[in-house]
Formats: structure tokens, sequence, C-alpha cells
């Protein structure tokens, strides 16, 4: 049972226009579209909306043009990607609320695909001001978001609108919310959580509330580095965090009163040049020589991280555990992901992962598709690996 409704409870959606949130914010370079992931995440809900005879009108934001019109984040050329990804014709109107839109809506039959201008033209939109969800709401009767990435903002088109309507979750917001109720919400234990990346300080929320709810927590990537100088270890020349010692023990602490397991990397491959193919050698974190950088964990660190993911039975991962952009750099990270991937495939891991450089590493580790689910929401998935509750899911509950 789910705690929102979701396109099961919509059968015959004939003559309803339904305003459906969904993430078109792609990466685009040089006028391209680079990356067409987020179209085809919110594909099925579009296609399966218009089967149902609905006129389906997409919201959604490109950009930050704070409240203006800036014709470069435009989204009339994401209709054409948005109409050869799903294969069904996409119409598109230069504005989101006003005549523009009304009369672009009015035209529509069932099963047509209507794209609106970039809501974040408005100010209204950021604001969550009241007039303007009313003028967004005038031209539809039912609301879906599947733009689960948008879910931590409490924007017009991604919680407002939800007040005026009856409110819906799209598939992929109904898989990324299956998925992240697996991972930490009600997880089969134990629970393993692994935090990389570079800094501890953009992750104290995300540490503090991992501590209380995981059996293991495995700390890795630059930001192992700060735990380590804290349990009065040199760490040479290592991206490290010296002014955030209390907070590792403080940490540390509220883990050993939790019940949950801290695991640092004993061992370090470390280097004199942050560079490809660097000389590099493997050492105890207590003797990191004082002119190198720990750039990963050591193969004894990754033997340890992978048995605590064998013994689990849910894990939950966000960052790198070196700097895998550049090797053998990488080897730590490759070699987690690859036996988190074969676990799940032997149907013994439940794995979700996501949030900033976490979704290219596995990619680079060859096993995105093998994770049971992996998050391509950046801010979202962070603040709800943080437990902040977020406005665009919250609205749509129950
Ligand atoms: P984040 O966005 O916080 O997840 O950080 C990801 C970045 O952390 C990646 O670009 C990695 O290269 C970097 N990183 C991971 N481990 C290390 C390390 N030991 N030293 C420096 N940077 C690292």
């Amino acid at each position: 049972m789910t705690a929102f409704k979701t396109l099961d409870d919509l059968t015959d959606l004939s003559g309803k226009r339904v305003l459906l949130r969904v993430d078109l914010n792609v990466p685009v370079k040089d006028g391209k579209v680079t990356d067409t992931t987020r179209i085809e995440r919110v594909a099925p809900t579009i296609l399966e909306l218009a089967g149902k005879g609905a006129r389906v009108i997409l919201l959604a934001h490109f950009g930050r043009p704070k409240g203006e019109v800036v014709p470069s984040m435009s989204l009339e050329p994401i209709a054409g990607i948005v109409e050869s990804v799903l294969d069904h014709r996409v119409h598109f109107a230069p504005d989101c609320i006003g005549g523009e839109a009304s009369d672009a809506v009015g035209k529509m039959v069932d099963g047509d695909v209507l794209l609106l201008e970039n809501t974040r033209f408005h100010p209204g939109e950021e604001k969550n001001d009241p007039t303007f969800v009313t003028a967004l709401a005038q031209n539809g009767d039912i609301f879906v978001n599947d733009a689960f990435s948008a879910a931590h903002r409490a924007h017009a088109s991604t919680e407002g609108l939800a007040h005026h309507m009856p409110a819906y979750a799209g598939r992929t917001m109904q898989a990324e919310l299956v998925a992240l109720e697996k991972g930490l919400g009600n997880p089969d234990r134990p629970v393993v959580a692994i935090v990389g990346g570079a800094k501890v300080s953009t992750k104290i929320d995300l540490l503090k509330n991992l501590v209380g709810k995981v059996d293991a927590l495995v700390i890795g990537g630059g930001m192992a580095n700060t735990f380590i100088a804290a349990r009065g270890n040199d760490v040479g020349k290592s991206l490290c965090e010296h002014e955030l010692a209390e907070t590792a023990k403080q940490i540390e602490a509220e883990a050993a009163m939790a019940g949950c397991e801290i695991v640092l990397p004993s061992d370090a491959v470390v280097a004199r040049e942050f560079k490809a193919g660097a000389e590099s050698e493997t050492v105890p974190v207590s003797a990191i020589p004082a002119d190198a950088m720990m750039l990963d964990v050591g193969p004894m660190s990754v033997e340890a991280i992978n048995a605590w993911i064998s013994k689990a039975d849910t894990l939950v991962w966000n960052g790198p555990l070196g700097a895998f952009e550049i090797e053998p750099f990488d080897a730590a990270t490759v070699s987690a992901a690859r036996h988190a991937a074969q676990r799940t495939r032997e149907g013994l891991l439940v794995s979700v992962a996501g949030g900033g450089d976490t979704v290219s590493a596995l990619n680079h580790a060859g096993v995105l598709d093998a994770f049971t689910y992996v998050s391509t929401a950046g801010g979202a998935f962070l603040e709800w690996m943080e437990g902040k509750p977020l406005p665009g899911v919250k609205v749509l509950m129950n």
C-alpha cells in the first residue's frame, strides 16, 4: 500500500487536462542536449497519460532565469527533443500562464501533449505565489508530479498546484519513492551506508542523519581524511578540513551512542600529484608521508568495505571512495560498486544510490543498471539522505 496516489488510480482520462510537472533540465553544450536521460525517465508517464486519453500539459523549469524571460533558457528547443524521445507530437506554447497558454490548451484534443514555456520565467514560480499558482491551475483538472529532482523545493509547479486539484505521483516519482522507502524509510537490516566525496562540510547533516539510521557508515573519499586527522593522524597534503575535527568527533560519538559502526579506511593510496597515472603507493593511514596526499582508500580498506556490503541487506550510497575520475584512484570505488552490483544481481542486496557525482562514478564502474535504484536527482536525493521532508513529496501523501 502506497501512501500516495499513482496513475493506477487514474483510468479513463478522456477530456481531462492533466498538468504534469516533469524534469526537463537536461545538460546542454554548444546549443546541443548532451544527455536525454531525464526525458527518457519521464517518457513512460507522459505516454501512459496520453494513452489514457488525457490532454497532457507539461510544466518544467530550465536553468535559473530568476523570474525573468531569458531567451537562452527557453524550453522551445527542448520540445523537439521530447517529441523524438516520445515518438509522439509535442506542441509548444510560449508562456505557462495567460492567454497564450490557455489558447494552446483550448486547442488540445484527447491524447495531445503540450509543453508550456519555462515556469521560472515568472517570479511567482519560486515564490510559490498564490496568484501565480491560480493562473497555472486554470489550465488543469488534475496534477501529476513526476519530478522528484525538484521535490525539495516548495515552488508553484512542484507544491502549490497540489493544493488546487487532485494530485498524483507519476511513474518516475513513484519508483523513486518506493526505492527510497526500501533504502532508508523501512529497510531490511543490516543497512550499510557508504558516503564519500570531497568534503565533510557539504555533508554534515547527511552524516548526522545516517548515524541514527544505519548499522554501519562507511566513510571514504576526501572526507575520510578529516576523520582520520581528527583521530590524531597526520594526513600530509591530503584534502582535509582540519577546522571540522570537532564535528568529526561529534559524529563519531553520536554513532557510538546509536550503535552505528563507523568504518574508516585503514590504508590509503597516496600520490604526490593529482593527475592520471601519477606514481602512487599504498600506506597505512597512520603513516601518510608529509609530502603526499591520499587519493583513494587502500586495498585492505576495500576488503573491509566489501565485507560490510556482503553482510548488508540494504546499501545506500552517496559519493565516490576516491578521486575516481583519474586512474588508478578509481580502484576502490569500482571494486565496491561491482561487488554491490553482484550482490544485487544475486538478489541478496537492495542497493540505492544517488546524488552528485555518484551517478557518474557508478557509470564509470559499469554498474548503473545493476543497482536496485540509482537516483538522478541531485539536491533532492541529498536532502532525503539528510532526513529532511521534501515539500513536493509531502503534499502528495494521503
Ligand atoms: P562530492 O561532490 O562531494 O560527492 O565529491 C566528489 C568528488 O570528490 C569527486 O570529484 C572526487 O574526485 C573527489 N574525491 C574523492 N576522494 C577524494 C580524495 N581522496 N581527495 C580529493 N578528492 C577526492
